[in-house]
């Protein structure tokens, strides 16, 4: 009995040093990924001379509110930590004792206005506020001409879509027989990391396509890219369908939970933009979703082919491999972006093919895998029909070039 133990204890050490592992790359240009720390804001709601405003609510940034005459009010917006790109996001809700024409200034430490301001009354349709009623200030501000009231509005640089509202979509996904709604792990402050596995039949030995979303909280528009990418894949449709027999697919639409839910512009709870550290693996997010992924790839004989992560930018384009990277796709690029071209009448893909710079998630899919590996980057301002019916047309080129090959 004692032998069996020590046999089955030794079998199980071998089988866990023969699973691979993430690998340690190097880069040209390294990045230090180590923790750093954040400032949390506080949460709470404002009175300032019969105007209110406040940020209890997920995905909510606002750092202060003050008054700064008669009829100016003024949103001071801060990021989770410095130096950061800049992609100054905001989120909060206002309103009044009565009803009133008020200025409200968007004032920016450490960053500039990026987001034109959205409102709304339900926090889930938005409306753009008229541009005749914006201004820029100083060079790093904006002022804004709002009416309030009593009722409560919603005023945000984005669509608010917090950690709640991808779970929700996650869980109607998972209605579909061919998808399993499973977790990667839990985020530095303890949230979940969704993950759904997208297969129909025997999932041992075919290839694998994974996708990623929201490594960067303010990127919704990317988001938004990648649901109607998914939900294509997902279609009860002759192309799809066969797809789903023949691909495995990985999504992890939620990488930053925490900084979506606590309105950061760019970084984790770390204090560490995501997207660099898929080298390094120093961040709980990165270590574990990428873990998961060469588990999944060698426990099911899953080659990793294609790696796509949804990103949003100031306008859309495609960061894609240059030359000098023979993927084991090698020229899929090119056949899938003329593809979505000749699908969109007008539409002209913006590719920036570069080599292996930096540790984010497109060389990480490379140098682990071999696998072809596209940062997928929609507008921030693109209009959002738009950027659904381009993901589609994605999917739809994506399948029609993988079924083709084998
Ligand atoms: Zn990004």
């Amino acid at each position: 009995m004692i032998r069996l133990l020590i046999f089955l204890v030794l079998m199980l050490q071998i089988i866990a040093c023969g699973a691979p592992k993430p690998g340690q790359f190097t880069y040209p240009e390294p990045v230090d990924t180590s923790t750093r720390p954040i400032e949390m804001q506080e949460k709470k709601t404002w009175t300032v001379a019969g105007v209110y405003a406040d940020n209890q609510f997920d995905a909510a940034r606002l750092n202060d509110f003050t008054q700064l005459d008669d009829s100016t009010w003024q949103a001071t917006i801060r990021p989770e930590n410095f130096p950061i790109n800049m992609s100054p996001w905001y989120a909060f809700r206002l309103w009044a004792d009565s009803t009133i024409s008020i200025n409200l200034r968007l004032h920016y430490e450490n960053g500039r206005h990026r987001y034109p301001p959205k409102i709304s009354t339900n926090g889930r349709t938005w409306q753009p506020i008229d541009s005749t009623a914006m201004q820029p200030v100083d060079s790093t501000d904006l002022l804004v001409k709002l009416d309030l009231s009593t009722d409560t509005i919603f005023f945000a640089a984005q669509e608010l879509v917090p950690s709640r509202d991808v779970e929700s979509w996650c869980s109607l996904m998972a209605l579909h027989p061919a998808v399993t709604y499973g977790s990667a792990g839990i985020s530095k402050q303890g949230r979940n990391i969704p993950m759904l596995i997208i297969n129909e039949g025997e999932p041992k030995g075919k290839e694998m396509v994974v996708v990623l979303s929201r490594q960067h909280p303010p990127e919704v528009t990317g988001y938004f890219a990648m649901q109607a990418f998914v939900e294509e894949l997902l279609a009860d449709k002759p192309l799809s369908n066969a797809f789903r027999k023949k691909y495995r697919i990985l999504v992890f639409p939620l990488m930053n939970p925490d900084g979506v839910d606590n309105g950061h512009w760019r970084h984790n709870a770390g204090g560490i933009d995501l997207n660099r550290d898929w080298a390094y693996y120093r961040q709980p997010e990165v270590r574990q979703v990428t873990a998961r992924i060469v588990q999944e790839a060698h426990e099911f004989k899953n080659p990793v082919v294609l790696g796509l992560d949804f990103h949003s930018t100031w306008k859309d384009l495609y960061y894609t491999f240059d030359e000098t990277l023979p993927s084991v796709l090698h020229g899929y690029k090119d056949y899938w972006l003329q593809g979505i071209e000749e699908a969109l009448p007008g539409y002209k893909a913006d590719d920036r093919p570069n080599g292996l710079n930096q540790p984010i998630s497109k060389t990480w899919f490379f140098q682990q895998f071999r696998a072809e590996s596209v940062t997928y980057e929609i507008g921030d301002n693109t209009p959002r029909d738009f950027v659904r019916r381009k993901g589609a047309v994605a999917a739809i080129e994506m399948m029609e070039l993988m079924i083709l090959r084998n």
